[in-house]
């Protein structure tokens, strides 16, 4: 059993991060703002002067097992991730590849965001015209029951969004080392279980 904790905290990374625990009212996301500065973002009630509570910003990872996650949570793009994962790092299996990309593209937010030097606000701002033209496409494809558009037309506007495609650069640069460092990880706890039970059996 191989979990999303496990895979982070294999991978040392330096965000701050949260883990949910129900796969149908959550995905797996990075939060650039804090809650009350989300909301008011969202009601034009925005501030740059105020002091938000910023103690939520990071990377958000299901707090389940690997396995479960492949089988129970929806990803409109797995397939694309898992090949994506395959080519670059060599790793054939899917669940797997699918649990390492999804932390590398999360925290791959953060890399990115933290290496501009920018504010959230002047980050994030950079991109949200690309997104907001992304998440209109993605609404008509909802609502017209995949008649207007395609799939293929919302993944392409998906990697004009500046973040995304910062994200996913992330991703191929460090999808090897990251799995290696998984794998070897799998096999040493293999190997420590193994040694449990022999030890058991004496
Ligand atoms: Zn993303």
């Amino acid at each position: 059993m191989l979990t999303f904790a496990d895979i982070w905290s294999t991978l040392q990374y330096d965000a701050p991060v949260f883990y949910f625990d129900n796969c149908s009212k959550n995905s797996p996301h990075m939060d650039f703002f804090g809650k009350d500065e989300q909301q008011a973002l969202n009601n034009g009630t925005y501030d740059p002067t105020h002091e938000y509570d910023h103690s939520t910003v990071g990377v958000y990872l299901p707090d389940s097992d690997i396995f479960d996650y492949y089988c129970n949570c929806p990803d409109a793009d797995k397939e694309r991730h898992i090949k994506l994962m395959e080519d670059v790092s060599g790793n054939k299996d899917p669940v797997t590849n699918l649990a390492v990309y999804t932390v590398l593209h999360e925290y791959g937010h953060w890399y990115a965001w933290k290496k501009s030097g920018l504010s959230a606000f002047d980050y994030y701002s950079q991109s949200i015209d690309a997104k907001m033209k992304h998440d209109e496409a993605v609404k008509q494809y909802e609502e017209s029951s995949g008649r207007i558009g395609s799939q293929a037309e919302i993944s392409e506007l998906y990697r004009k969004i500046p973040m995304e495609s910062q994200a996913e650069a992330f991703v191929k640069d460090n999808a090897k080392n990251a799995m290696e460092l998984v794998q070897k990880y799998n096999r040493n706890m293999k190997d420590f279980y193994k040694n449990i039970i022999h030890i058991g059996s004496i």
